[in-house]
């Protein structure tokens, strides 16, 4: 999974992107992450895995990871081609969901682009770059159904969703805030507009803001009003809070979390965030080896679960030996699981739950 981050200059992108670089996951466990200057592999916090881990005695723990693509540049006049503008949202057309950081801090040290805070006016100035290239999408597109729907009566649908979104967009809103029957959605997502990313908007506040989750901001409220409006997320972070703890080891971390009144990094919250907001969910292997978890969309049935792993799994899959996590931390062993009958034999059209640990069986 890939976010990218964007945002008018100035707002604290390279600080942030900065902060997960540095507290990047070890990239030799993920040799399928593409890694260029500008992307950052983080882990997924998961406390199962080291319980797993004592469980199992196993000598790693693995992570699943995710991706952050720092696209930044995006400003006034992108679409039009001015200052890269045309290369930046090309970027943005390869993620799967955007990170919109906005800044809701004041500090007479840091100069704003246009002059003064306003988080709702700094978001329309990207959001209308990102409507402006939809609609040009949309213009090739509607002229090419338009052809084809003369010879074809079955066109007349499309024809008339890709009209209903255009008017959207002309009306300066974002193609997330329209509902769609399942069918539609489907034609819809397959068209990539930029505006129909889901979007988590994160508020970059001071660490004052901190302790209340931003509740006491006025930014950060109307940034949710905002939000709620498009059905788009929020994430309040500290992007200067969150460079400095990504610089302490893990024991430091809490206790420095701990003593700003906080359970999580606000990096933390960005990420499971993201997670929930692409239906991601993770499943659990685990043995002496290696305790890991694995990313898969929630609906995944056992064999392509399995195929996250190796393609020999999906290929050769007989069943998956499912325990559910909490089952097994209750009862303490797998051979006490087993003789209970908590050790479940699925088959393939099992759907994968969150927290399953799996054993997969497969013929090679
Ligand atoms: P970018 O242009 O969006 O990448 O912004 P930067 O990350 O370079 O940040 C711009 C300036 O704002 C830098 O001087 C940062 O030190 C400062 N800055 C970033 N985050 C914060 C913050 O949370 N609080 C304050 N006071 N300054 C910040």
């Amino acid at each position: 999974m890939k976010l990218g981050i964007v945002g008018l200059p100035n707002v604290g992108k390279s600080t942030l992107f900065n902060a997960i670089t540095q507290a990047g996951a070890e990239s030799a466990n993920y040799p399928f992450c593409t890694i260029e200057p500008n992307v950052g592999v983080v882990s997924v916090p998961d406390e199962r895995l080291l319980k797993l881990k004592e469980l199992y005695n196993s000598e790693k723990v693995v992570p699943t990871a995710i991706e952050f693509c720092d696209i930044a540049g995006l400003v006034r006049g992108a679409s039009k081609g001015e200052g890269l503008g045309n290369k930046f949202l090309s970027h943005i057309r390869e993620v799967e969901s955007i990170v919109h950081v906005v800044r809701c801090f004041e500090d007479p040290n840091v100069v704003h682009v246009d002059g003064s805070v306003d988080p709702i006016r700094d978001i329309e100035t990207i959001n209308i770059e990102l409507i402006f290239s939809d609609i040009e999408v949309l213009e090739r597109r509607i002229q090419k159904t338009q052809k084809a729907a003369k010879s074809d009566k079955a066109l007349a649908g499309e024809l008339d969703i890709l009209n209903r979104i255009k008017e959207t967009l002309e009306n300066n809103m974002s193609v997330r805030s329209m509902d769609f029957t399942d069918d539609e959605r489907a034609f819809v997502k397959q068209l990539n507009l930029l505006t129909d990313k889901p979007v988590i908007y994160v508020t970059n506040v001071s660490e004052d803001d901190l302790s209340d989750d931003g509740a006491s901001n006025e930014y950060v409220n109307k940034v949710r009003e905002f939000a709620a409006m498009e059905n788009a997320q929020v994430v309040v972070i500290c992007a200067q809070i969150e460079a400095e703890i990504s610089e302490l080891d893990d024991s430091e971390k809490s206790e420095f979390l701990k003593d700003l009144g906080l359970n999580e990094s606000g990096l933390d919250k960005l990420i499971k965030a993201g997670y929930s907001l692409l239906g991601l969910i993770s499943f659990l292997t685990a043995g002496p080896k290696e305790v890991r978890a694995w990313t898969i969309k929630a609906g995944t049935k056992a064999p392509q679960a399995g195929g996250k792993i190796h393609s020999d799994i999906e290929r050769g899959f007989i069943r998956a030996e499912t325990i559910a996590y909490d089952d097994l931390i209750s009862v303490g062993t797998m051979t006490t699981a087993k003789e209970k009958g908590l050790v479940r034999l699925e088959g393939k059209d099992y759907v994968v739950k969150d927290g399953d640990v799996i054993l997969f069986r497969f013929n090679v």
